[in-house]
């Protein structure tokens, strides 16, 4: 994995995104980021994905009552 920048966390936790960084990833104010965690405990920052209530899931989403709910899970509440 490539370092694109270090910061310090502040005594609040905070880090700030370099500017380089939000603007090479356009990432606005306001915008949402996950902190993830992969396999090897690795966190990783990424810009915010709408995911299934449900599953978590990322694709084929479709809003039902405003909530984003993936493909699959429809067919098995269809079929409950
Ligand atoms: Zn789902």
């Amino acid at each position: 994995m490539k370092v694109l920048a270090t910061r310090k966390v502040d005594e609040l936790g905070r880090i700030i995104l370099p500017a380089e960084v939000r603007s090479n990833y356009d990432i606005k104010p306001g915008e949402k980021i996950d902190i993830c965690v992969d396999e090897s405990e690795t966190v990783v920052l990424r810009k915010s994905m709408k995911q299934c209530v449900f599953c978590q899931g990322t694709e084929k989403l479709t809003e039902v009552m405003r909530k984003p709910v993936c493909a699959s899970c429809i067919e098995r509440i269809k079929n409950l």
